[in-house]
């Protein structure tokens, strides 16, 4: 009979350590293209495992510098070097104190005393009727989840979008903590759960695109945040309104060990207002699958001339609830839909989408399910 590993003069050992090497890398590829997010969250960890050895070190070298000197600090600050003082203490933040009195005819500030800081998050799931008995009966809340302050004028009217499938234990903890923060805030608001179905891979840009055209039917809103519904914030002085640049509110991820990933992430959540949305002609289309969409957003927002900003220090803190993937996929193409970002802007966008919706009024929010598939926004091929 022939022996072929014979023939190719290969030893059993070469022979079974190919086979497993073999095996251990397709199942590592297959794992990162099946748990995009998951990989994607432990190669973050290992780099900032790095940064953060890094630094300690650095603070280390810094402390034995600043004991056999005992003249001073090494570079005339009490900070150890190479850190960002902004950093390390807060900047004094005029908040109003307890007894400030509110004007109905005057806009509500935005530094309030009801504005505490620091958010307690429990990520443990919650039933919705226990978020409804809280919200719905009390707080003036109205049809849909639309809330507006009485004893001020809001300064910003807040559309809250939230992309969606199949993640319903998320979206009661989302509102226990959103609802008080968005009240605290004196801003007005209202919830739209952008809902995906059919068999599509899910696509979180055009669901936001969605839900900024349904939105804008019901009121002339003039702030519109992009929420993921498994980010919970951790601070009530992140501040929901808008302002001269597309903001960023998700800056710091516990998941990421907060610390931003990479200056160009814009995932999570933001913020623009619903000028700047039309103007970089809103998200694209064109992403199909986990990944892409954010980075691309971050590019349209640039190529139209605008920077993004965030908030300050631990105010950009956020939990994000754990989950599987569930069937989920990468976006494979986003890399080649990248590097035609600027082409592809006003060619993809809110100016090529066409959709059908099914709208039903919930207590606390608007639900719109669309089945999204790409002949709703065609495109030349780039
Ligand atoms: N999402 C969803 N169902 C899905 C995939 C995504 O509802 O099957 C929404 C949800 O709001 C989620 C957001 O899209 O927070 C971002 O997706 P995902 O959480 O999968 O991204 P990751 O956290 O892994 O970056
Ligand atoms: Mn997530």
């Amino acid at each position: 009979m022939l022996n072929w590993r014979r023939l190719l003069r290969v030893s059993n050992r070469s022979f079974f350590a190919f086979i497993f090497l073999f095996s251990l890398s397709t199942s590592c590829l297959y794992f990162i293209y099946v748990s995009p997010g998951i990989a994607n969250t432990y190669y973050f960890m290992v780099q900032a495992q790095g940064i953060m050895l890094r630094d300690n070190v650095r603070t280390f070298g810094h402390m034995i510098r600043l004991y056999t000197n005992k003249n001073g600090t090494l570079n005339g600050t009490d900070y150890p070097d190479g850190s960002n003082s902004s950093e390390v203490i807060a900047q004094p933040i005029a908040y109003l104190p307890e007894n400030f009195t509110y004007a109905q005819n005057l806009p509500c500030p935005e530094k309030l005393p009801s504005m505490k800081g620091h958010i307690d998050v429990n990520m443990t799931e919650i039933p919705m009727e226990k978020i409804l008995q809280r919200f719905s009966r009390s707080s003036d809340m109205g049809p849909a989840g639309h809330w507006k302050p009485r004893d001020c004028k809001p300064r910003w009217k807040v559309a809250i979008l939230i992309p969606f499938r199949n993640r319903h234990e998320h979206l009661p903890i989302l509102f226990q903590y959103l609802i008080p923060l968005l009240q605290n805030q004196r801003l007005q608001f209202a919830f739209y759960v952008i809902e995906q179905t059919g068999s599509q891979p899910f696509n979180r840009a055009m669901l936001f695109n969605v839900g900024f055209k349904e939105a804008m039917k019901d009121l002339d809103w003039d702030c519109l945040v992009f929420h993921d519904v498994d980010h919970i914030p951790e601070n009530d002085r992140n501040y929901y309104g808008c302002g001269q640049m597309p903001r960023h509110f998700a800056a710091k991820l516990d998941k990421y060990m907060y610390i931003l990933p990479y200056s160009e992430f814009f995932g999570g959540v933001s913020g623009l207002t619903v000028e700047q949305f039309r103007k970089i002609n809103g998200f694209p289309n064109a992403f199909w699958g986990w990944g892409g969409e954010d980075d691309d957003l971050w590019n349209r927002v640039h190529f139209a001339g605008f920077n993004v900003s965030r908030p300050e220090g631990d105010l950009g803190k956020y939990k994000s609830i754990p989950h599987h993937h569930r069937g989920e996929v990468q976006f494979l193409g986003r890399y080649k839909l990248l590097r035609y970002s600027k082409e592809r802007q006003h060619l993809d966008g809110l100016n090529n989408l066409n959709y059908t919706p099914k709208i039903t009024l919930c207590s606390l929010y608007k639900n719109i399910t669309v089945n999204l598939h790409p002949e709703l926004a065609p495109i030349p091929d780039y």
